[in-house]
């Protein structure tokens, strides 16, 4: 059956008293519907998190941190770990996003750190791959994405292959405006559940695979419906509550 998780990654916007405003609305929105289908993931910045976490304990709402690093404790200044994630009730953990990779050198290396350290945890790390302009240009998506998962999930075991999200994110779209097409969407998630269940086997069906990059209400319709896109990782459409909670109704129709 298929499954639909709608993720807002806030990055570094909104702080604490903008995030409570914006959770709120959401929540209010999913608790006066009738029934939620879809799941429902917000993603505020590490300032926000307890306060987020707190506001929407025993809610359908669930709470996911940006970022994270692959030590427990220790002089790692400015990083913070899973655990401390964990306990103030965060179940997702993004990492791998293009704009960590791109700005802060994150390399595919430190994000299989992470992620493996994410599943020991027993946590769901959301892994970001895609290729920008000029590599899709030249032909080498697919090389691109397959590199980047041969990396990322090196090491990692057969049975925690389900338990990962792969966000599917082509670095152009994101916060462009411009969403790949529907179809280069269909053949690109088409292609990474090919690789998946060539290298994992049948346990694969269950990753969830979601779309990221310019995802918005009017396209989600289109996009949401595709047999190998489990849902979205959604950037600017996720600051505006009336956005969001649209692509949730749309997800939910998906659904019904
Ligand atoms: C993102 O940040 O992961 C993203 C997809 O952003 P946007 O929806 O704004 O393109």
């Amino acid at each position: 059956m298929k499954k639909i998780l709608i993720a807002g990654n806030w990055k570094m916007n909104n702080d604490v008293d903008e995030s409570l405003k914006l959770v709120s609305e959401i929540e209010s929105f999913i608790s006066e519907k009738e029934s939620l289908k879809c799941e429902v993931l917000v993603c505020p910045t590490f300032l926000s998190i307890f306060p987020v976490s707190q506001k929407i304990k025993n809610t359908k709402l669930q709470l996911g941190a940006q970022n994270c690093y692959y030590e427990p404790k220790g002089a790692f200044t400015g990083e913070i770990s899973i655990e401390m994630l964990a306990t103030e009730g965060v179940s997702h953990i993004i990492i791998g996003h293009s704009e960590r990779r791109a700005i802060f050198n994150e390399t595919d290396e430190l994000i299989n750190k992470k992620l493996s350290a994410i599943l020991e945890s027993g946590l769901t790390p959301i892994l970001c791959i895609g290729e920008t302009l000029d590599q899709r240009e030249q032909g080498k998506t697919y090389d691109v994405l397959s590199s980047q998962l041969d990396k990322c999930l090196l090491g990692i075991q057969h049975s925690d292959v389900p338990k990962i999200v792969i966000a599917y994110e082509p670095i152009w779209a994101i916060g462009t405006g411009v969403s790949a097409t529907t179809s280069q969407v269909d053949d690109a998630h088409n292609r990474l559940r090919k690789y998946l269940l060539d290298f994992y086997a049948d346990g694969a069906k269950n990753t969830l695979l979601l779309y990221g990059g310019s995802l918005n209400e009017k396209n989600a319709a289109e996009l949401l419906a595709l047999e190998n896109v489990n849902g979205g990782l959604i950037g600017g459409a996720s600051l505006k509550s009336k956005s969001f909670t649209e692509i949730i109704n749309i997800a939910d129709d998906i659904l019904k």
